[in-house]
């Protein structure tokens, strides 16, 4: 994709601060460090979502995520700045908060007590609206 910053990154096009990187993935820290050690992995083909990744590379890269939260968990301890737990997250479509439409997963360590994390609303539904939902949700599964 000639537009995107993400290929470009990913391709070494543009530097980056990187701490891995194989023949499929670019590791780089997140230029927005709210949360230290925030990083995003990029595949170094242009899927625009999960919904097109395909299946090998969905998985190589959410093993790579866990490798590299262990890599965190470490390296952070072993620096006497340990974590409390991390997320491994993803956003597709601007309705959920994607930014840059190339697939990443952020990898998000975390600290007991830091506030810089989305939260959804707490919302209770009846016993028929959550039947209806996994309806919804199954038919999908089907189709
Ligand atoms: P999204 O909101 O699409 O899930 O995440 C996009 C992320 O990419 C944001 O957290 C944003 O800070 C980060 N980002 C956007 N442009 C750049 C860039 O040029 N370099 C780096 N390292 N991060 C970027
Ligand atoms: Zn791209």
């Amino acid at each position: 994709m000639d537009n995107c910053i993400f290929c470009k990154i990913a391709a070494g096009e543009i530097p980056s601060s990187t701490v891995y990187e194989d023949q499929d993935f670019r590791v780089i820290l997140d230029l927005n460090q709210g949360m230290k050690g925030h990083m995003l992995i990029l595949p170094k083909e242009h899927y625009a979502n999960v919904f097109e990744i395909p299946d090998p590379a969905l998985g190589k890269a959410m093993i790579l995520a866990k490798r590299l939260a262990r890599a965190a968990k470490v390296g952070f301890e072993k620096a006497g700045e340990p974590l409390d737990g991390v997320n491994i997250l993803q956003n597709n479509g601007e309705a959920a908060g994607q930014t840059v439409m190339h697939y990443h997963l952020h990898v998000l360590p975390r600290i007991k007590g830091d506030d810089s994390f989305p939260v959804w609303q707490e919302k209770s539904v009846s016993a028929e609206e959550m039947t209806k939902i996994c309806e919804n949700i199954k038919g999908g599964l089907e189709a």
